[in-house]
């Protein structure tokens, strides 16, 4: 097969790993920089264009799209699934991730168990709002951020009533979520490849800290998941339509909580801490499923 990777960077660890596989399994494989595609729309002949010549003869293509670039990369990618390219995760399903507050209704009308959470712009009621969520101690999150960042725990009513006023002020998009204290800062992600977790790892966070995102100090290790656990996250997967996707669970008191569904799970924690060949599953996965054509939604916005 000749298998393309939309990436930025060849030498980030992910991509290296992907196109490692690729070869290893001998495939012909091309890296291509989705904001150096550019596209021309016609009736029914959509082409891509890259450095000057245009791109054509692919059989499958993975997408490694950072959240910075999601409206350009998925439009990228819809013209490469019009032009009948197998999509390892379709341009639609990486959308629906992206947008925190719409992934978490398409999980909670599944029964996908949740952090109980409340979502907000500029509540005039913060009183409701905090008694929706329950509980004293809170969670509260911009929708934007990623690595922890502009994530916030909040220990007393009148702290989250402040951090609340202030997010207002942000003109932004918020949840507030209940913390959930028994996961005693870790969390866990779980690698699903199709309809299997393929490898999980626990992340611990530091002493004082109750985010347990590497780039704050957390520590990653393997760890054995339930088997509720497991069919939570290949459930969120299947319900947000990818077929790889790294999903973020807490160990709550009322069962397994998932916080997020990755549409571009990063390889190197979860090799590093499995010792697990997880490109060489994707890879294997396209095999296997590939077919010209076979996106689900053609690139439509259903
Ligand atoms: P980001 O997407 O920016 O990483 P997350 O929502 O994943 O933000 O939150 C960062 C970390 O904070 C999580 O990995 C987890 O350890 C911790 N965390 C997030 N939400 C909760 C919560 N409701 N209760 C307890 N810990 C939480």
């Amino acid at each position: 097969m000749h298998i393309v990777i939309l990436s930025r960077n060849r030498e980030l660890y992910s991509t290296q790993r992907l196109i490692d596989a690729c070869k290893a399994r001998e495939h012909e494989v091309t890296v291509v920089d989705p904001l150096r595609c550019y596209m021309n729309i016609v009736p029914n002949a959509p082409e891509i264009h890259y450095k000057g010549k245009k791109l054509e003869g692919f059989d499958a293509i993975i997408p490694r799209i950072g959240a910075s670039i999601t409206f350009y990369g998925t439009a990228v990618l819809r013209q490469f699934e019009m032009t009948g390219v197998y999509p390892l995760n379709e341009s639609v399903a990486i959308s629906r991730s992206r947008d925190k507050l719409r992934s978490l209704q398409l999980l909670s009308r599944k029964g996908i168990g949740l952090p109980v959470t409340g979502f907000a712009h500029s509540p005039d009621d913060t009183d409701d709002l905090l008694d929706t969520v329950g509980g004293n101690a809170y969670v509260i999150k911009l929708t934007e951020g990623t690595q922890g960042k502009g994530v916030v725990l909040t220990e007393t009513r009148g702290a989250a009533e402040s951090v609340i006023e202030a997010f207002r002020g942000l003109d932004a998009h918020f949840l507030v979520q209940e913390f959930v204290r028994e996961a005693k800062g870790a969390d866990i992600r779980c690698f699903v490849v199709g309809n299997r977790v393929i490898a999980a790892m626990k992340r611990q966070s530091r002493e004082g800290e109750f985010r347990s995102n590497i780039h704050r100090g957390g520590q990653a290790s393997q760890i054995r998941i339930t088997p509720e656990e497991r069919s939570t996250a290949v459930r969120a997967a299947r319900i947000l339509g990818l077929n790889v996707a790294g999903v973020d669970l807490l160990r709550s008191n009322h069962g397994p909580a998932v916080m997020e569904v990755n549409a571009s799970p990063g390889l190197e924690g979860i090799e590093g801490a499995t010792n697990k060949d997880i490109a060489g599953h994707i890879v294997r996965f396209i095999e296997t499923n590939s077919k010209q054509g076979k996106t689900r939604t053609r690139g439509t916005s259903g």
